[in-house]
């Protein structure tokens, strides 16, 4: 079995899998009350959904603001690295992020394209990959565009 070393990968091991639905729930609605996450988690046959919530909260995956949930930084990332496991080929690497990358919101500078599964086209850093060419692909390209 492949060790990664992300931190999120640290705190996936500490939610179970059905708590790890309702976090790609609450992650995938980009905001959502209780009854609408226990309504669409039902239809994935997902129960306890207000105890899962809970779970993710402790650990600081997810956040309740005006009745709303919605993921922290950190339940982003986490909710990203679990797709990218799950869509991951068996035997191929599998990128991982790095410090300051969740794959949700633009991290830091970026010059080695790592394919986000969860977002296709798009690496860890939340740039697609024509934005990784070397400084002097891009200087061309400048050139070029005269
Ligand atoms: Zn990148």
């Amino acid at each position: 079995m492949t060790t990664y070393g992300n931190m999120f990968q640290l705190l996936l091991e500490r939610v179970s899998e059905d708590a790890g639905w309702v976090l790609q729930f609450v992650h995938d609605t980009r905001g959502a009350r209780l009854a609408e996450l226990e309504a669409e988690l039902a239809s994935a046959r997902v129960t306890g959904t207000r105890r899962h919530l809970q779970d993710l909260e402790d650990l600081g995956l997810v956040a309740c603001v005006d009745d709303v949930w919605a993921t922290t930084w950190a339940g982003a990332g986490v909710s990203n690295w679990r797709t990218q496991l799950l869509f991951a080929e068996a035997d191929q690497p599998v990128a991982e992020p790095r410090e300051g990358e969740n794959g949700h919101q633009p991290g830091p500078e970026c010059r080695e394209y790592r394919p986000a599964l969860f977002s296709p086209g798009y690496c860890w850093c939340c740039r697609s990959r024509r934005d990784h060419a070397s400084e002097v692909v891009k200087a061309a390209r400048r050139l070029l565009k005269r």
